[in-house]
């Protein structure tokens, strides 16, 4: 094995990001259990001020992960650092889009729903910047970085299993930072050169296989293509596509496609 790096390091690292999440869902429970709910901007304070805390942790901790695949795939040690994806504006949107999902009547909200929505919020940020470090990190090394989406439990979605099945790439910005609740993949980066091999979007892992992933969308896309799918699937496709923008038969298709197939989110 070429390189040191294997699945148990990645899974490691899943793990912490989810205990991470957790632990911030837990705090910020606490803090939010002693204030009315009602009181919206305090709850805005508490909640991006716990956000911001909790996103610093996790880039830190993607800082680290990042030092460690270079030191296990390349020998050399990296300057890594916590770049935080923090956006106050984007969690401040995010929180008055909750409120305005859990109100009931004019001042008076679904205190569980809403509770359960901010909780899941802090730990999408969480799960956000654990992506968004080992990126950031990515376009400041200055060999040739590529990523892939190692997927680790059972919460994968059907974008997150296209993306897998790209193995290494060179992800942008968007594609490195999608992710859910619940989504325990890992944004692996590759920065060793490898001279003559071509195609190496398969860079060896222990116990990880992204062509596993590849041929699930494979599949999907042939279902699509060959009528083995539910006709209101496929009819709802090319509705889609025909009415709304954005919507790319040849990507959305066989994600319907695969959600249907695999029973993904
Ligand atoms: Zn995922």
């Amino acid at each position: 094995m070429a390189s040191g790096l294997n699945m148990t390091v990645v899974e490691n690292y899943a793990k912490g990001v989810r205990d991470l999440g957790g632990l911030s869902r837990d705090n910020l429970r606490q803090s939010l259990e002693a204030v009315d709910l009602r009181d919206a901007e305090m709850v805005e304070d508490l909640v991006t001020s716990a956000c911001r805390y909790a996103s610093r942790a996790s880039s830190e901790y993607a800082a680290q992960f990042y030092r460690g695949l270079s030191i296990l795939q390349s020998g050399e040690d990296f300057d890594a650092k916590a770049l935080s994806s923090y956006d106050q504006q984007a969690t401040l949107v995010a929180i008055r889009g909750i409120y305005n999902q859990c109100r009931i009547d004019d001042d008076e909200y679904d205190e569980e729903a809403l509770m359960g929505k901010l909780l899941d919020r802090i730990e999408f940020e969480v799960n956000r910047a654990s992506k968004m470090g080992v990126w950031k990190n990515g376009q400041r090394d200055s060999r040739q970085v590529r990523y892939a989406r190692v997927p680790t439990g059972a919460e994968t979605c059907a974008w997150c299993i296209m993306t897998a099945g790209l193995g290494y790439w060179f992800m942008s910005e968007e594609a490195a930072s999608h992710t859910h609740r619940g989504c325990d993949c890992v944004i692996v980066a590759d920065m060793v050169e490898r001279p003559g091999t071509g195609d190496y979007r398969d860079v060896l892992m222990d116990g990880y296989d992204s062509s596993e992933y590849r041929e699930m969308w494979r599949s999907a896309q042939k279902a699509l293509a060959n009528g083995d799918v539910p006709t209101e699937l496929s009819e709802r496709v090319d509705f889609l596509a025909a009415t709304r923008p954005g919507y790319r038969a040849d990507t959305n298709g066989p994600l319907a496609a695969m959600r249907w197939m695999y029973g993904l989110k």
